[in-house]
């Protein structure tokens, strides 16, 4: 097991290495090596840095042969910002100082300190798609729940670009509850 994590590392680095190339720039440098609460679950790398505004939740994810970034500052909209880079630089720097958090699986869920594990590992945005195939359209459960779909859409992208809403976490377990709750439903009517 412990061998795959190694495996996998590596191939995380080569990535990532071919995807940020400079960070050279005194505004990167400062940040590399600073981070805290490194964590990474499967191909994604979370970490937070003291920025000048505040603490910025920073993150990397490796998909494919790319990767998509995301911070909090004020910049960091779409990933790319000076402390993606020194996150990139951070983990190609010492890989092995990011701890590894296993993905919580739904039917593992077992008490409320698992619910809090299992919404980290899963986005807002993985959900509506779940939903989506379930057959139910994102504005259509934004209107079930009583919630302008525009709202629904603004904390899906927020959480991409590590910006949280409170209602966050209720409205991923309104969606999970929506989607548990179709294929129960299904089932039974086939019955
Ligand atoms: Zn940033």
């Amino acid at each position: 097991m412990s061998a795959m994590l190694e495996t996998d590392a590596d191939e995380l680095k080569n990535i990532v290495e071919a995807n940020w190339h400079h960070a050279s720039h005194p505004k990167v440098q400062r940040y590399i090596g600073k981070f805290f609460e490194r964590t990474r679950t499967g191909s994604k790398m979370t970490a937070k840095v003291h920025g000048n505004y505040g603490v910025y939740l920073v993150s990397i994810e490796v998909k494919d042969q790319g990767t998509r970034s995301a911070c909090s500052c004020y910049i960091g909209k779409g990933g790319g910002c000076h402390h993606c880079h020194a996150l990139a630089r951070t983990f190609l720097n010492s890989p092995d100082s990011f701890k590894v958090v296993e993905k919580k699986e739904l039917r593992k869920v077992v008490n409320v300190e698992d619910v809090a594990g299992y919404l980290q590992g899963t986005t807002l945005e993985e959900l509506l798609k779940e939903l989506k195939a379930a057959g139910i359209k994102q504005k259509d459960f934004a209107d079930s729940i009583g919630m302008n779909p525009r709202h629904l859409s603004s904390i899906k992208s927020s959480e991409l670009r590590n910006r949280y809403y409170n209602e966050l976490g209720a409205t991923k377990l309104a969606c999970l509850w929506m989607i548990e709750h179709t294929r129960r439903a299904r089932k039974s009517s086939r019955k």
